[in-house]
């Protein structure tokens, strides 16, 4: 039996009707492991111990797991063992999946690659001279090879989406608030999320009503009520409205994907949608107003690894010297440049021009977005500008930054997005996100179910039985 190509809702069935066992379950995706691991780098951390119903997960190494390494991808948290349990991971293992592994990650969720983790860069199942994306690049490699069922990755400006575009696997963003950042180590906290990688729609909304839902420990944490997955694909959306972005927002993509993207479009008509081109000129400073933003939030909330309180402590002769040493020695590069630029921006005589603008625009982004979604359900708009990069190949900081153009928005906005798989160009997978209102999650997973069944993408790295 090839339980990659089931549905978890279905590997518990057949657990119930006594037809598997846990333990075949667990075997089954241990092979899996023993065969892509080596090759592709997708964990930091691998668990060999069966726990509940055997299926496994993985969890991005910034989410703590009680008792296990937390590197967050980074020389400085090398040593680092959590001392509690995230609320996502908490709710999961209570709900009785079994861990696979910590996966691999861009140092600190900073990246579009997983080349700036210190553990070594994750490749691509689909081709290993590429890129998985990033930054939870370990996360989507290992769903998309079928090492794990499902893997938990945080999405501060796409790290959950783009990897998902880049290995062909679903990539989902709740809401901000929806699910509990506790335990989540912060990058940009008011733009972090807990999101969820799968191989097909109904297992991501299977994992979201497990983990989300109101966590006194998460003081952004939202109250409004998840949806029971049972509820979830009951109804069908009969006809419905969307949005797509015009000409020229769609020329930030390679024409490729701009002719699969108007394909995409064709199919949500087909399917009953109602479907009109908007104008989305903000999008042209999203992508500022994010590196402001994150990086701001990032020099402060990483001002704690200070060499005193948590991990890597460099031996030095005074207290100013540990700190200079510790933080220099332990940290990489992008994230150095993410303080230094973080800093820079909050500090006194350019605050009011940086960090003060970017936060108005969030604003403006926010009403803009609200706007839209008064007259449309949903907005459908291309994941990445196009498939995976080779790894080594961008070497530009802002070349990278620009991978993020057509995800770092629904961030600003705290709104939800799914990626889903929609096709190979030259062998390559590319996914494309419906986006909706805040706190609709479902809606957004109705469609996005209408449309796989409809999609014919078959990830063909599951296919084969082990
Ligand atoms: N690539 C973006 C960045 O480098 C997004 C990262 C993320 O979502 N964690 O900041």
């Amino acid at each position: 039996m090839n339980f990659s190509l089931m549905t978890i809702e279905e590997v518990l069935q057949l657990q119930e009707e006594k037809k598997v066992t846990p333990q075949q379950v667990w075997d089954f995706f241990l092979r899996k492991r023993e065969e892509w691991e080596p090759r592709i780098n997708s964990f930091i951390t691998v668990i060999n111990r069966m726990e509940g119903n055997g299926i496994p997960a993985g969890i991005k190494d910034n989410i703590t797991v009680k008792g296990l390494r937390t590197t967050c991808g980074s020389r400085m948290l090398d040593n680092y063992i959590a001392p509690y349990s995230a609320t996502a991971w908490e709710r999961l293992s209570s709900a009785g999946f079994s861990l696979s592994g910590k996966t691999n990650l861009d140092e600190f969720a900073m990246g579009s690659s997983t080349e700036n983790s210190y553990y070594g860069p994750t490749k691509n199942p689909w081709d290993l001279e590429r890129s998985p994306g990033g930054s939870s690049g370990g996360s989507a490699a290992a769903v998309a090879a079928g090492m794990v069922k499902f893997a938990l990755g945080s999405d501060t400006g796409g790290s959950v989406r783009q990897p998902s575009s880049f290995c062909g696997v679903v990539g989902f963003k709740p809401t901000y608030g929806r699910i509990s950042r506790f335990g989540l180590v912060a990058f940009a906290s008011s733009l972090d999320q807990i999101g969820i990688i799968t191989n097909n729609v109904k297992d991501s909304a299977f994992v979201f009503s497990t983990i989300a839902g109101h966590d006194p420990r998460d003081s952004t944490s939202s109250r409004v009520p998840v949806p029971d997955y049972r509820e979830i694909f009951t109804e069908v959306p009969g006809k419905f409205t969307f949005a797509f972005p015009d000409d020229e927002v769609l020329e930030r993509a390679e024409p490729e994907v701009r002719k699969e993207f108007s394909l995409f479009i064709n199919l949500a008509k087909k399917l009953g949608g109602r479907g009109k081109q908007v104008k989305m000129p903000l999008l042209n400073y999203a992508m500022e107003a994010y590196y402001i933003v994150a990086n701001a939030e990032a020099s402060s909330n990483l001002a704690r690894y200070d060499g005193v309180r948590y991990g890597l402590r460099e031996k030095a002769k005074d207290l100013l010297e540990m700190y200079i040493k510790t933080r220099t020695s332990g940290f990489g590069p992008e994230v150095k440049r993410r303080i230094l630029t973080g800093g820079f921006v909050l500090s006194r005589g350019y605050y009011e021009g940086y960090y003060g603008k970017a936060v108005s625009f969030r604003r403006a982004l926010a009403s803009f977005m609200e706007e839209i979604f008064s007259s449309a359900e949903f907005l459908l708009i291309p994941t990445t500008p196009h498939t995976a990069f080779k790894l080594g190949e961008k070497h530009d900081p802002i070349e990278m930054y620009l991978e993020d153009f057509f995800t770092v928005f629904v961030n600003l906005a705290g709104l939800p997005a799914i990626s889903i798989p929609w096709g190979l160009i030259n062998g390559l997978p590319i996914g494309f996100q419906i986006v909706s209102r805040w706190y609709n999650e479902i809606g957004m997973f109705r469609l996005a179910y209408l449309m796989e069944k409809e999609i014919s993408f078959k990830n063909k790295l599951i296919q084969k039985e082990v």
